[in-house]
């Protein structure tokens, strides 16, 4: 009869809501992934998967915010690795890139879970270290130093040695400076370091 047609009428409509409800879930959490996994793509470098250029600038932005906010104290460190030219030349290209990997996977692994070690530049890395004294700093980087000075790297059968040089800078919330400011000392000690004969650590003077 006519009231059970409305009935059955109702029924129908509201599964067939339901149905459209769920899938427009279902494509909802899709895109969801879909933008994470890309926005996650845009700022690894994919060679080492460490963060990129740009994520590394994001990174270091928020980690000064939050230093000054909570009054922390913050260490940026940049290490290049020592004549690699040479190492391409000698080994290969290819060989070059696995050195670049390796280290990138070192660094990585050394790490706390609280700092950040990004890629950035062609041989270059740079590590942000929260919350850390100057001397415990100075101790990371120079553990890390040694580390890597003692390990051979192999590729295709050839042994490679390999070593970084270290420029440390410090951002102290008696002693604020801005993100170029810090990237400016750490590169000036990196480069000090170089001078000085590579495979060293060296911090930015300051007063
Ligand atoms: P220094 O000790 O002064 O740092 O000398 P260096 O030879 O390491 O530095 P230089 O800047 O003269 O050369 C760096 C070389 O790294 C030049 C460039 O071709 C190479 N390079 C940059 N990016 C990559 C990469 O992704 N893979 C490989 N295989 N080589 C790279
Ligand atoms: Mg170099
Ligand atoms: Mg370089």
């Amino acid at each position: 009869d006519e009231d059970t047609d409305y009935i059955q009428l109702i029924e129908d409509a509201r599964n067939e809501l339901i149905n459209l409800s769920s899938d427009f879930m279902e494509q909802l959490c899709e895109q969801k992934k879909q933008i994470e996994n890309l926005s996650k793509l845009a700022m690894t470098d994919s060679l080492t998967n460490l963060l990129n250029f740009n994520a590394f600038h994001d990174c270091l932005d928020k980690e000064i915010q939050r230093a000054q906010r909570y009054k922390h104290s913050l260490c940026l460190i940049m290490a290049d690795i020592d004549h690699f030219k040479d190492i391409n030349d000698t080994h290969g290209h290819l060989a070059g890139d696995h050195v670049i990997k390796r280290v990138a996977q070192f660094i990585q692994d050394y790490i706390r879970t609280s700092d950040t070690a990004a890629r950035y530049g062609g041989e270059e890395f740079a590590v942000i270290l929260p919350e850390i004294s100057r001397g415990d700093a100075i101790t990371v980087a120079e553990r890390l130093r040694k580390e890597i000075d003692a390990m051979q790297i192999e590729h295709e059968s050839q042994l490679i040695p390999v070593s970084l040089s270290f420029g440390i800078s410090f951002f102290k919330p008696d002693r604020p400076r801005s993100k170029i400011e810090l990237i400016k000392e750490a590169d000036s000690a990196l480069y000090q370091a170089k001078r000085a004969g590579r495979n060293i650590c060296r911090c930015y003077d300051t007063d």
